[in-house]
């Protein structure tokens, strides 16, 4: 069974003691089973408060981040890839301490619009460092996956193959490949096969819609997504990601280009999009039943 949770950025921009309460809380009312905080700045988490919080309402955590710039493992820079390594093990300590157990994102390199093409070298430096970092994690059961994002937010892993490849060179039992549909809606030829495709490998998925608003009202063949999903018998976590102008602060408002109000409603957002998401799972299960055990002839 697939865990599923929701973005912090549904419900609070930061996450001071208020903000990681309220969160919380209201991630638990509408029904979900975790939470998704941002940790690109690890040390704004508390997390002794939060785990208290956390087992007050009853569900999990789960993290997320991305380098930045003066921080970027893939740099020829050994002191920005330095900064880079420790910022990473300070997100596994803070995900240990809240009883987390899996830190996605952009691990791999910087957030952000990059203006040249990525280095051989700086794969490799990438691909080494997310190797040490992984013996780290492994040691509290923490999975790193390697988010797959659009053109503007990495010059890596910008396709479902490449997540692939780049996890294969870490080569760590414990990093996988993180999927999200908004991205793929940009880079993939048919997103269908490339979840298909990407199978095991899968360690995460982010859903949303093609401008990160309600689920369905958007321009993404979700139901499609749904059934590649269940073909690739995907039953790891699935975040609802989405972002408005209503709920954002720098630095991500900035990277990810926030400008629209895209709701006004966190409440209404995360309880349609549950809902969304478990009709259109149990959907694509029926459809693979009806594919596999109910299409035969009688004797
Ligand atoms: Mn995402």
């Amino acid at each position: 069974m697939n865990k599923l949770g929701v973005h912090a950025l549904v419900w609070e921009a930061g996450w001071s003691h208020e903000e990681c309460a309220r969160a919380i809380a209201k991630t638990a009312e509408v029904g979900y089973d975790f939470i998704e905080a941002p940790a690109l700045d690890p040390s704004l988490i508390d997390p002794d408060f939060t785990r208290r919080q956390l087992e007050a309402a009853g569900i999990g955590i789960n993290f997320s981040l991305g380098l930045d710039f003066d921080s970027d493992i893939s740099s020829g820079d050994p002191e920005k890839r330095r900064r880079g390594q420790a910022k990473l093990e300070d997100a596994i300590r803070v995900c240990r301490d809240c009883g987390g157990q899996y830190i996605g994102g952009i691990l791999y390199s910087a957030f952000g619009k990059y203006y040249e093409p990525p280095t051989a070298d700086g794969i490799a430096q990438s691909a080494e460092t997310l190797r040490t970092v992984a013996e780290i994690a492994a040691r509290s059961d923490i999975t790193l996956v390697l988010e797959v994002v659009n053109r503007y937010e990495t010059n890596i892993c910008n396709t479902a193959a490449q997540g692939v490849e780049m996890m294969k060179r870490v080569g760590a039992p414990n990093v996988k490949v993180h999927l999200d549909v908004y991205h793929m809606n940009i880079e993939e030829s048919d997103i269908a096969s490339a979840i298909i495709d990407t199978g095991e490998h899968i360690g995460y998925f982010h859903t949303g819609d093609s401008h990160r608003g309600y689920m369905g009202s958007g321009s993404i063949d979700l139901a499609s997504v749904f059934r590649a999903l269940v073909r690739a018998n995907y039953q790891g976590p699935i975040t609802f990601e989405s972002f408005s102008s209503r709920v954002v602060g720098q630095p991500l408002e900035g990277i990810l280009g926030i400008w629209r109000n895209l709701w006004d409603d966190g409440h209404d957002l995360a309880s349609h999009a549950l809902m969304y998401t478990k009709a259109q799972l149990k959907a694509a299960q029926e459809a693979e039943r009806q594919a596999r055990e109910r299409s035969r002839l009688p004797g």
